[in-house]
């Protein structure tokens, strides 16, 4: 006897239902790794572990690869054929490049001089690591190829020459935020709504941590990895901070670190950590280069003269300073 069909079609769906995988809880995962000397981390919402932890492959991949064009110390990088060829003829360099030193160039008109790709035409002779650094006699020889007007870029060719010899260019104060954008453009595209991606002091979050935000935090320069000074509640927004503490060594009291005043060559002294926040990671890590190196009065003047751009500052004497958007009203 036929049964009715009433009847069966639930009996089918329970057979489905029993063939499909036992349903999996969503998920917070994350992950770190050393790429770009420095710590990328991605952390993320996932629904489905298996695409999180492929989506989290695509990031470190994305980073990997953007290092292998950008960075100053492989060989055999894009960058590194610009600083060896370019002095003596135009060279041809892929989009990407071309776009980030361009806009480089745009940071630099707009921060009169402070934020300079060129610094690295005395900069490469510090090795922080090993407490090298230039005589008085080897800045003054190298100082006057730091100026980022050495840059000739041609759109037609797509290509970059340099004015004259001894000009060499580091994205070291740009390149890891524009990283950490490229991460967020891959977990935006493969639907993650929550999520971080950082790469040392670069930021960048989308959405929040399930219905609150994110809270990061600004290390105190002077204190321990753990040690905050300050803790910012964010939402879709990007934060960079730059520090004297990242990559230095001190020698007869001074300490020398990695972000250089390109009008003197040596590292910038006015401040001992700049915090910018923005919509994207690009912009603030080049903001928060330009800060540091600003100083307090025009690096704050910088600051409030940017829509929708917001900075926390520390002086050498610890003191804090934040810009007029985040001060309670
Ligand atoms: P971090 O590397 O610690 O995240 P920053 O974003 O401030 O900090 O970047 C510092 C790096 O920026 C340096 O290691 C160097 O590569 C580069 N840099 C240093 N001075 C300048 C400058 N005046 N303009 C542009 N880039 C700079
Ligand atoms: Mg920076």
């Amino acid at each position: 006897m036929l049964r009715p069909l009433r009847s069966i079609l639930p009996m089918a769906l329970l057979l489905l239902a029993s063939l499909a995988p036992p349903p999996v809880a969503a998920e917070w995962l994350s992950r770190e790794e050393a790429i770009m000397g420095t710590a990328i981390r991605v952390e993320l919402w996932a629904e489905d572990k298996a695409a999180g932890a492929a989506a989290i492959d695509a990031v470190m991949d994305e980073m990997r690869r953007i290092d292998v064009l950008m960075s100053p110390y492989k060989p055999d990088s894009e960058l590194s054929r610009v600083n060896r060829d370019a002095a003596a003829k135009p060279v041809r360099i892929g989009r990407e490049l071309y776009d980030l030193i361009a806009l480089s160039l745009d940071y630099s008109k707009k921060t009169g001089g402070a934020f300079d790709i060129t610094f690295s035409s005395v900069g490469y002779l510090y090795d922080y690591r090993r407490g090298i650094r230039p005589s008085e006699a080897d800045i003054a020889a190298n100082l006057d190829a730091i100026d980022y007007r050495h840059l000739e870029l041609d759109p037609k060719t797509r290509s970059i020459r340099f004015a004259r010899p001894g000009v060499r260019i580091d994205l070291g104060g740009i390149a890891k935020g524009y990283a950490v954008d490229a991460g967020i453009a891959i977990l935006k595209k493969r639907g993650f709504h929550d999520a971080l991606v950082s790469a040392g002091g670069d930021s960048r979050m989308l959405g929040d941590h399930r219905g609150r935000p994110w809270v990061i935090g600004i290390r105190n320069p002077r204190g321990d990895a753990k040690s905050m000074v300050a803790a910012l509640p964010l939402t879709n927004e990007a934060i960079s901070t730059s520090g004297d503490y990242e990559r230095y060594f001190e020698a007869d009291g001074v300490r020398y670190h990695h972000i250089i005043n390109p009008r003197t060559g040596k590292s910038a002294g006015a401040l001992i950590s700049a915090t910018v926040i923005g919509p994207d990671a690009t912009t603030t890590d080049a903001l928060s280069t330009s800060v540091f190196v600003l100083g307090p009065k025009a690096g704050m003047a910088l600051i409030e003269s940017l829509p929708g751009i917001e900075a926390v500052i520390v002086m050498p004497d610890g003191r804090m300073e934040y810009s007029a958007g985040l001060k309670r009203p």
